[in-house]
């Protein structure tokens, strides 16, 4: 049953959100002042279980989907996660990832990897303690999440390191961040500040545009651009004059790329979005809980994604303050990016 969407983009991606829980309070995510100690988390039965997520994703894989990663919330902190990708990673997929902030990877990369985890992202804003610690609400220091990513490497693990760029913020960590990755390997993508959610009060005045990093890094290294890996590949990818690797940038304000968008997005609660800005999910948990078959299941996400129109950065465009839209929008600490 392979399903087609209204702009004839086939779902080949499923981002699946195992916790809204989170070590860290990033600013631009989630703001310490409304994630504070009062903050309704959900309760852990109103999370999937393994089982669930493991049945949801085998549903979709069944459907035609190829690619899976695991997100959050912060996904380490979520005690059964080897078991979830041991099950994840048994059915027939291409691609198993996870997006992580690295804090407690270094104790748990070998397991995750042994588990049959294929690549992991890290995300990292700067090299330096004190910006580190001011966006992530004071929660880690970088050492830690260095040690993530050498021990993910060496466990195996193919390692990208994804950094968010906001002016005025972080905009003098990208020159040192580009230099410290390219020696060791790792692939740096640079994320253009996204007004998703509701909470992180985004302006279009906050954002590096792609031109603008390259042009800041171009300076230091040279760059070309080189071919994407495979069709719909969210990162614009540029390779170093010199010929020590490659970086990437994720650019979805000011070159949005929504005519390839293959991604369906699973909340912890088990509601599917089919935009990271959507302000409605489809509670996937209920058909679960009320004892549908698998077909049942499968016949509901092909018509959610069938009626899918999505394309919000396309409409938003690249200059707009903020687009109007016909509610809040979901948190990115719910569907994780
Ligand atoms: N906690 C994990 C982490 O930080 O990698 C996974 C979830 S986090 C929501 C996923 C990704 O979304 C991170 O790379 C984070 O930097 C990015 N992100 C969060 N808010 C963002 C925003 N407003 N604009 C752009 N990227 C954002
Ligand atoms: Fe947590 Fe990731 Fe959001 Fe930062 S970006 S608050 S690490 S979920
Ligand atoms: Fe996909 Fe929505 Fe992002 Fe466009 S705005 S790329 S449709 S998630």
């Amino acid at each position: 049953m392979t399903a087609y969407d209204q702009h004839n983009r086939i779902l080949r991606d499923l981002r699946i959100s195992v916790t809204d829980r989170c070590n860290f309070r990033c600013r631009y995510c989630m703001p310490e002042e409304i994630f504070g100690k009062d903050y309704a988390f959900l309760p852990d039965e109103h999370m999937l279980s393994e089982q669930e997520i493991g049945r949801i994703a085998a549903i979709f894989v069944g459907m035609g989907t190829r690619k899976l990663r695991i997100t959050g919330g912060e996904p380490l902190l979520r005690k059964d996660l080897v078991h979830i990708i041991r099950r994840l990673s048994a059915l027939d997929i291409e691609d198993l990832s996870l997006t992580t902030n690295g804090s407690l990877l270094a104790r748990k990369a070998a397991a995750l990897r042994e588990a049959g985890l294929h690549r992991i992202t890290v995300s990292l804003d700067s090299l330096e303690d004190d910006l580190f610690l001011k966006m992530n609400g004071g929660r880690s220091r970088v050492q830690p999440v260095l040690n993530g990513i050498d021990a993910a490497a060496a466990a195996g693990l193919q390692v990208k390191v994804n950094m968010v760029v906001q002016k005025g913020f972080n905009e003098e960590a990208v020159v040192p961040m580009v230099d410290y990755f390219r020696e060791r390997g790792h692939i740096l993508r640079m994320v253009e500040y996204m007004d998703v959610g509701n909470t992180n009060g985004w302006n279009r005045q906050h954002v590096v545009s792609k031109q603008e990093l390259l042009d800041k890094i171009g300076a230091h290294w040279p760059l070309e651009p080189i071919a994407p890996n495979y069709e719909g590949e969210v990162a614009t990818r540029y390779r170093f004059v010199d010929g020590k690797g490659e970086v990437g940038f994720i650019s979805s304000v000011t070159e949005a790329f929504c005519s390839t968008c293959t991604r369906a997005r699973l909340s912890a609660e088990g509601k599917l979005y089919t935009c990271l800005f959507a302000t409605k999910g489809h509670d996937l948990r209920a058909l679960l809980r009320s004892g549908q078959s698998d077909e049942e299941v499968a016949r509901a996400v092909s018509g959610i994604w069938s009626n899918r129109h999505d394309q919000y950065s396309v409409e938003r465009g690249s200059n707009s303050a903020v687009h109007k839209q016909d509610g809040p929008r979901v948190e990115m600490s719910h569907i994780g990016g």
